[in-house]
């Protein structure tokens, strides 16, 4: 608790023990205690949404309180893990109802790629604060239109960009930023790996909206982006298929694109479902390096420049992530690297480059 929060905090408490019973102000210190905490329902209960979960136990700021599912055994066993009452917990058809629900303040959407916007849609008109997985949409309109909607009806809108959060990352942006490593004219991002099931959503054109690129590849988009601080002026972009069985039409297998940023710099850039081993940023500058492996995996991150290694402790990245997204909603903090839905929209406009890129084989040129 900082100084100033202590002090409102012992003043409201001593407030309310002078002008209520006992057990009144014991219940009016528990709502001051609850209101600092952003509490969260989380739509979508599959191996994600549950990772969310058990990282959440940690948080000191967000807390989960409800679910939206559609499978009644997983609400009753999540109610009994995650201590969720009935009336926090919502199926996909009555969740709109959650707008009468004052226990809720935000939901996070953590289900298939082309689920996020129409459920990221009936979120913000029930009044409750967004939060949405990556990718935010299935291509930038889609994006903008969820920006809209949020903003029309006054929720914020932020896209699960847990690395914006990571130490080492932070390290580096900031070390990148102040010029350690000179002028950064190159930019690696390798993300893949070997996509088991062939009857799982994320190789559903429907569901998934692409292959990899939906999928792992905007983690090299995005790193891009903050590993250089520059919004990317050009794309050009290759894709190969091996297996056109498993990724079938509009699901992309493996995709190489190159970004070119108005400081001249240029990233070269690697998402694939059929290569392990792939998740690495490289950083080259006129003055240094850094290197990171594992770059954007569950960690711990390992990151390294031509100085020597970087040292940050490991948190598990969800549980930073939701704390500092309920100081983004709660408290109007600014993150370093932006988590919004304007940031999420960016990497959208990128991802449809790409896919005009690969189909035309021409330069596409953006902003
Ligand atoms: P998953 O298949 O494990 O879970 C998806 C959940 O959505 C399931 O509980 C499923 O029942 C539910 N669902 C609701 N409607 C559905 C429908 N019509 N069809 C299929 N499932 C439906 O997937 P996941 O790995 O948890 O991924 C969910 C989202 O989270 C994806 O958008 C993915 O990109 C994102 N994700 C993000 C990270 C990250 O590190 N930020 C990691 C993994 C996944």
């Amino acid at each position: 608790m900082n100084t100033r929060r202590e002090f409102l905090h012992k003043a409201t408490l001593s407030s309310l023990a002078v002008s209520l019973p006992f057990s009144d102000s014991l219940a009016a210190f528990n709502s001051v205690q609850e209101d600092k905490v952003l509490r969260v329902a989380i739509m979508g209960l599959g191996s994600y949404g549950t990772r969310v979960a058990e990282a959440m136990k940690d948080c000191k700021r967000a807390k989960l309180v409800g679910v939206v599912s559609g499978t009644p055994s997983k609400i009753a066993a999540w109610q009994e893990k995650y201590g969720i009452p009935s009336k926090n917990c919502y199926n996909y058809e009555n969740f709109d109802q959650i707008k009468d629900n004052p226990d809720i303040d935000a939901v996070y959407v953590i289900t298939p790629n082309s689920l996020h916007k129409p459920y990221s849609i009936r979120v913000a008109k029930a009044g409750k604060h967004v939060i949405c997985e990556k990718p935010m949409a299935l291509n930038a309109e889609e994006a903008k239109e969820m920006v809209e909607v949020c903003k029309a009806a006054g929720v914020h809108l932020l896209v699960g960009y847990r690395m914006h959060f990571e130490a080492k990352t932070l390290e580096i942006v900031q070390r990148q930023r102040a010029g350690e490593f000179g002028k950064t004219l190159f930019f690696q991002g390798l993300s893949g790996f070997i996509i088991g099931d062939p009857s799982q959503w994320r190789l559903n054109k429907e569901l998934a909206g692409g292959g990899a690129m939906m999928d792992i590849g905007i983690y090299s988009i995005n790193g891009a982006r903050y590993m250089l601080g520059e919004e990317p002026i050009w794309v050009t972009a290759q894709e190969v298929k091996t297996d056109p069985v498993k990724f079938k039409e509009g699901v992309d297998e493996t995709i190489t694109f190159q970004m070119g940023f108005p400081s001249g710099a240029v990233a070269s850039c690697l998402s694939t479902y059929s290569l392990n081993n792939l998740d690495k940023f490289f950083l080259n500058g006129t003055k240094g390096f850094a290197e990171m492996q594992p770059s954007t995996g569950y960690g711990p991150i390992k990151a390294w420049t031509n100085k020597g290694p970087v040292d940050a402790e490991h948190i598990t990245h969800q549980t930073t992530q939701m704390d500092e997204m309920a100081a983004i909603l709660l408290d109007g903090k600014k993150s370093i690297i932006p988590v919004d839905g304007e940031e999420g929209w960016k990497d959208m406009v990128i991802v449809d480059a790409i896919y005009k890129a690969v189909k035309t084989g021409e330069k596409v040129k953006l902003g």
